[in-house]
C-alpha cells in the first residue's frame, strides 16, 4: 500500500480521460486546447452556481456545483445521494466559509469535507508548482491513512498531488517530496516536525486547513504541536472543523482564527447523539471478573467482527498473548500506540478484510476509523468520560447499519457513568450476565505465567498500567483508585499476588484496597502517536518511604513513615533482602519483586513432586504385582524382567484389574489423563520423576504444572 504518493503532473495528464481515467487516442494537443477551454467554462459555470443553486432534502450528489472529476469520483465510489452532514455543509464550504460540522459518528463527515478540498484547488486550477494547498489534519496514524485512501479513489481524476505525512515512516523520502505536494494529510507530530526541519516546506499559497476529530485535535495531548502549526499557516484562508463531538469553545475557535464560522449539526434535534441502530448495553462487573468475562464473550461471539478497548497499551499486549495462548476460536488482532508502523497498518488493513475477528485496541483506535462491519464495540475499560464512550461505540452500526456495544463498569464506576451518559443523550441498558456462560480460564493462565518469565512480566505490566490509568483520570467521583480490588485483579491476570505499583505509593496510595486518599495528577501527554508509556506524573513531595512489609490493609499511609532519619548505609542495610529480584523497565523504574509468595515456591513444588512420585511408584508396583500373578495362573512363561514395566495387552482380557485404584484418585486431579489400562505412563516421564533430584528450577517448574494440571 502506497504511504506517500505523488501523482504527477505531466502535460499528457491535462488530455481529457475517457470514464475508466484512460487518455483518449486522438490529436493530443488540440484536444489538450480544447480542454483547458472546456474547463475554463466549467469553472466559471461552476462558480457561478456556489450563490443561487438550492439543495432539497432528497438530492444527489448532481445536484450540487460539483466539477465532472469529481462527481465521476464519487460515482465510480458508488457515492449517490449526499448524506445529511454532506448536503448541509458541501455548500458553504463550496462559497468559501469556515464550517463547525458536528455530526454523528459514521455519518460520512469524511465526504463532506474531502469534497469542498478538491473543488477548491479545482476551481483555482491548482498545479503542483503551486504547492500546498490544503491540510487535513488528524489524531491518528490509521485515520490519515483511511482518509488517503478515501482521497486516493474519489479524487483520481484529479491531478493534485496528494501525501501520507505520518510518523513512522521514512523521513528522508517525504522531505525530498514534501513541497511537490499539494493536499497533505498528517498527524500534528509529523507536521510540526517537517514545519521544524525541512527547508523545503512552503506554504505561501495555502488555501484550506480541515481538522478531522477536531475537538481532540485541538485537545491539551496536542496543544503545543497545533498551536505551533497555525503560528506557521497564512492566517487568510478557510478552515474546516469536523467532528461527532465538535468543540464550541471561543478559544478554540479563536485559536485558529475562525471568525463566524457556519454551524451545522444535522443531527441535534434529534432524540439522541450516538447512532440509531447502535444497540447500546452495560454490565456491571468486579475487577477480578473483568478477564473471564471477555474470554466467555469471545468464546460466545466467535462467528462476529468485535472491537475491544482497553485502557492501556500494556493491558492489550497481555491480553492479546495470553488469550492468544488460550486459542480462542476467533483471530485475535492487537493495536496498540507502541507497535511500529508497518506492523499496526498490516494490523489495520487485516481487521478491514475480516470477518470473524476481534481487534483488541487502545484509544488510537477510537477515533474516525471506519472499519466495514464490526458487529460488536467492547469498552472492557471505563471511558474516561462521554466523548471517548461516544467514539469507541461508534465504531459500528456505522451509517445506517446496526451494530451493539457493551460497556464494563465497575460497581463503583456505575452510578456517575450512566447519569453522565444519560445527560448527553445516550441511551444505554443494564444487561446481567448469565453465570452459566462464564468459562474462567484461569488455571491455564497460571501455567503459562509459572512456564514464562516474560508473559508474567507483561502481566505485572499490564497490571500496573491499569492501576495507574485510573490513578490519573481526572474523574475522582467515578474513578477512584483505592477502590480497586487489586488483589483480585492480580490473580484475574494469573498472578499469585497483586505487583506492588511503586507509582501509588509515589502519589501517597498503599497498594491495597479500601484506602481513602485523594489523589491529583495530571496527564501530561496523551496516548495516541506518542510511542510507548506516555503517562507522566507530576513529583510528589511526599516522602517516597513505601513499606511494602505492611501489615495492615486498611492502614493510612502516613503511619508508614518513619519519623526518625536514617542514614543512606542504614536503608541500604534495611532494605537488603535475600532473593529479591529487580527488574527494570523501559523507563527507568526499578521494579522489585518482594513477596516470597510471588516467586513459585520449589521446595513446596518438591514436596508435591515426591507425593505424586509415591503414589506411583505404589501404583506401579501394584501393576507389577497383578502382571506377575496373571501370569501365575495362566501358566504361561517366566515374567521377563525387561518387561516388567509393560502392561498386559489390551486383548488380554483374562485379568480383572478393576481392583486397581482409580488414576485420578491417585493423582487428586480429575484431569489426569490416564484412563484404566488403556494408556501406558511414559517412560520418559518416570525418568524425569527418578531423577527429580537433579531437575533444574525451571524444568520442576514445568514438570509440576504438567503433573498438577
Ligand atoms: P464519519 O466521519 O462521519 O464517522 P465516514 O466519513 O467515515 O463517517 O463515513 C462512514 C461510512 O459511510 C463510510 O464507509 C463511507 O464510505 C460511507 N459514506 C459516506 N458518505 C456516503 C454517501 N453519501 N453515500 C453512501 N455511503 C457514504
Ligand atoms: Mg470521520
Amino acid at each position: 500500500m502506497a504511504k506517500f504518493k505523488i501523482k504527477t503532473k505531466s502535460p499528457a495528464s491535462n488530455v481529457p480521460k475517457t470514464t475508466n481515467g484512460k487518455p483518449k487516442e486522438g490529436k493530443k494537443p488540440n484536444k489538450f486546447k480544447f480542454s483547458v477551454k472546456n474547463e475554463d467554462a466549467e469553472i466559471a459555470q461552476l462558480t457561478e452556481r456556489y450563490s443561487t443553486v438550492k439543495i432539497e432534502e432528497n438530492c444527489s450528489f448532481s445536484d450540487f456545483p460539483l466539477s465532472k472529476k469529481t462527481l465521476q469520483g464519487l460515482t465510480q465510489g458508488q457515492y449517490k445521494k449526499p448524506t445529511a452532514i454532506q448536503r448541509e455543509s458541501i455548500l458553504p464550504a463550496l462559497q468559501g466559509k469556515d464550517i463547525l460540522a458536528a455530526a454523528k459518528t459514521g455519518s460520512g463527515k469524511t465526504l463532506a469535507f474531502l469534497i469542498p478540498v478538491f473543488e477548491h484547488l479545482y476551481i483555482n486550477r491548482w498545479t503542483r508548482l503551486d504547492g500546498l494547498g490544503a491540510l487535513i489534519i488528524t489524531p491518528t496514524r490509521e485515520l490519515a491513512l483511511q482518509i488517503f485512501e478515501t482521497v486516493a479513489k474519489i479524487g483520481k481524476l484529479h491531478d493534485f498531488t496528494t501525501g501520507l505525512i505520518i510518523g513512522g515512516q521514512n523521513l528522508k523520502f517525504e522531505t525530498k517530496r514534501l513541497h511537490q505536494l499539494n493536499i497533505i494529510i498528517c498527524t500534528p507530530g509529523r507536521l510540526l516536525q517537517h514545519m521544524d526541519q525541512n527547508p523545503l516546506f512552503d506554504c505561501t499559497n495555502f488555501k484550506m486547513l480541515v481538522l478531522d476529530e477536531a475537538d481532540r485535535c485541538l485537545d491539551m495531548g496536542f496543544e503545543t504541536a497545533m498551536n505551533a502549526i497555525i503560528g506557521n499557516l497564512p492566517i487568510t484562508r478557510q478552515t474546516l472543523l469536523f467532528s461527532a463531538t465538535q468543540t464550541k469553545s471561543v478559544k478554540d475557535l479563536a485559536r485558529l482564527n475562525m471568525k463566524d464560522p457556519v454551524y451545522v449539526a444535522p443531527h441535534e434535534k434529534e432524540q439522541y447523539t450516538t447512532p440509531n441502530r447502535l444497540q447500546q448495553n452495560y454490565v456491571v462487573l468486579e475487577l477480578g471478573d473483568k478477564l473471564m468475562m471477555l474470554w466467555s464473550f469471545l468464546k460466545a461471539h466467535s462467528k462476529q467482527k468485535i472491537i475491544v478497548f482497553f485502557a492501556t497499551c500494556k493491558q492489550v499486549k497481555y491480553f492479546y498473548q495470553i488469550f492468544r495462548k488460550l486459542r480462542p476460536n476467533i483471530l485475535l488482532l492487537p493495536l496498540y500506540g507502541g507497535m511500529n508502523q508497518e506492523k499496526r497498518n498490516n494490523i489495520y488493513g487485516e481487521f478491514c478484510t475480516r470477518n470473524n475477528v476481534c481487534l483488541m485496541a487502545t484509544d488510537i483506535a477510537s477515533r474516525g476509523l471506519d472499519f466495514p462491519k464490526v458487529n460488536w464495540v467492547v469498552q472492557l475499560d471505563c471511558p474516561e468520560d462521554t466523548t471517548q464512550y461516544i467514539h469507541r461505540a461508534g465504531r459500528t452500526a456505522r451509517l445506517n447499519t446496526s451494530g451493539e456495544s457493551l460497556l464494563v463498569l465497575l460497581p463503583q464506576e456505575e452510578e456517575g457513568v450512566v447519569a453522565m451518559l444519560e445527560k448527553t443523550k445516550v441511551p444505554i441498558n443494564k444487561i446481567s450476565i448469565d453465570q452459566k456462560q462464564l468459562f474462567s480460564p484461569i488455571v491455564k493462565i497460571q501455567s503459562f505465567l509459572a512456564q514464562s518469565p516474560e508473559l508474567k512480566e507483561t502481566a505485572k505490566r499490564a497490571f500496573i498500567a491499569y492501576v495507574k490509568s485510573v490513578a490519573l483520570m481526572k474523574n475522582k467521583k467515578i474513578f477512584d483508585v483505592a477502590k480497586l480490588d487489586l488483589d483480585s485483579y492480580a490473580k484475574s491476570l494469573g498472578l499469585l499476588v497483586a505487583p506492588r505499583v511503586r507509582f501509588l505509593s509515589k502519589i501517597g496510595i498503599k497498594n491495597v484496597k479500601n484506602v481513602k486518599a485523594d489523589v491529583s495528577v495530571t496527564i501530561a501527554e496523551d496516548e495516541e502517536d506518542s510511542e510507548g508509556e506516555l503517562f507522566t506524573v507530576k513529583q510528589s513531595d511526599k516522602p517516597v518511604l513505601d513499606q511494602a512489609q505492611s501489615t495492615s490493609d486498611s492502614c493510612p499511609v502516613s503511619t508508614q513513615v518513619h519519623k526518625k532519619k536514617m542514614t543512606k548505609v542504614k536503608i541500604l542495610k534495611r532494605s537488603l533482602v535475600t532473593n529479591k529480584k529487580i527488574t527494570f523497565e523501559e523507563s527507568g523504574d526499578a521494579n522489585e519483586n518482594h513477596d516470597e509468595d510471588e516467586v513459585y515456591d520449589i521446595e513446596k513444588a518438591r514436596a508435591q513432586l515426591r507425593l505424586v512420585d509415591a503414589a506411583d511408584k505404589e501404583r506401579y508396583k501394584d501393576l507389577r504385582k497383578a502382571k506377575r500373578i496373571a501370569k501365575k495362573e495362566k501358566g504361561k512363561r517366566k515374567a521377563d524382567d525387561a518387561e516388567m514395566d509393560e502392561f498386559p495387552s489390551e486383548e488380554d482380557d483374562s485379568v480383572d484389574l478393576n481392583w486397581l485404584p482409580d488414576p485420578d484418585k491417585v493423582y487428586k486431579n480429575g484431569d489426569h489423563t490416564e484412563t484404566g489400562m488403556k494408556e501406558q505412563v511414559p517412560k520418559k516421564k518416570r525418568k524425569i520423576i527418578e531423577k527429580i533430584d537433579d531437575i533444574t528450577l525451571t524444568e520442576a517448574e514445568q514438570l509440576a504444572m504438567n503433573l498438577l494440571l
